[in-house]
């Protein structure tokens, strides 16, 4: 069976760019209004107006805490209720640690973790007065399954993998839902520091996948009927060893 997304407030952090916005853009599309959460203006204003009327942009730096206290009562006062949250903005910082600038980790860590939390934190209150509402969270196979290229970023996503399962045992008595998509390589902006010829290595070989397969995946997600939960979906390129 699958729900209607017809009516529902979806928002998406991370949205202007990448996964966030093919995510946006599949929820427009299954009949969704979504608030664009993004630090970037530009893009979420160009986003916006390619996604259409159904979208708008919610202008928040998810790294200032101020800014992150402004966004819910700002997608209640456009949108009137948030159904569906998906915390999905993040980093990537790769390479041998013994080579790792520990300021860089910190920001991402921040991001990735720190951020992302706080951004849960600040529409949970919400969800449970309502007693229902989704919470997705952009996790990776990096929090499955440790990638020792990748030693900070998978540190990062096996932390956002425990806050999943933890949270969502703690509200699932209050008819929210709590899951993590997990996908493999993507082809964003997020990867743009991938060496050259490991990117040129993974697209030859098809061992990449386009932001739209996740997008899918979260469709997915959350038209299962309310008593059902994914609480993790992990979607790799089909050549994927990990
Ligand atoms: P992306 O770089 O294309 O998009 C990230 C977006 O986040 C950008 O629009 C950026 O402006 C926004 N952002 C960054 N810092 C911000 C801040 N402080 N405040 C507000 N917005 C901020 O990245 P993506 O690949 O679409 O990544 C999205 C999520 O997917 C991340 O959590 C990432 O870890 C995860 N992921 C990506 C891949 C991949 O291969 N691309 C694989 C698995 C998981």
């Amino acid at each position: 069976m699958s729900l209607s997304l017809k009516g529902q407030v979806a928002a998406i952090t991370g949205a202007a760019s990448g996964i966030g916005f093919a995510c946006a853009k599949a929820l427009l599309d299954a009949g969704a209004q979504v608030a664009l959460v993004d630090r970037d203006a530009t893009a979420l204003a160009k986003a916006c107006a390619e996604l259409g009327e159904n979208a708008f942009a919610v202008e928040v730096d998810l790294l200032s805490p101020e800014s992150v206290a402004t966004m819910l009562p700002t997608i209640l006062e456009r949108a009137g209720k948030l159904d569906i949250f998906h915390a999905n903005a993040g980093a990537y910082i790769g390479g041998p640690v013994v080579e790792g600038n520990p300021d860089h980790w910190d920001r991402m860590l921040n991001l990735n973790v720190n951020a992302s939390f706080r951004t849960v934190h600040a529409v949970l209150p919400y969800m449970t007065e309502r007693k229902t509402g989704d919470i997705i969270m952009t996790s990776s196979i990096a929090g499955l399954v440790p990638v020792a290229w990748e030693p900070i970023y998978t540190a990062s996503k096996f932390a956002v993998q425990a806050f999943v399962h933890t949270v969502r045992r703690q509200v699932a008595p209050a008819g929210i839902r709590v899951g993590a998509v997990c996908p493999g390589p993507v082809r964003t902006a997020l990867i743009s520091d991938w060496p050259q010829e490991k990117l040129d290595a993974a697209l030859a070989a098809g061992d990449l996948m386009e932001p739209e397969e996740v997008a899918d995946a979260v469709l997915f997600m959350l038209t299962r009927k309310r008593s059902v939960t994914i609480r993790d979906l992990v979607i790799l390129p089909q050549r994927n060893d990990l």
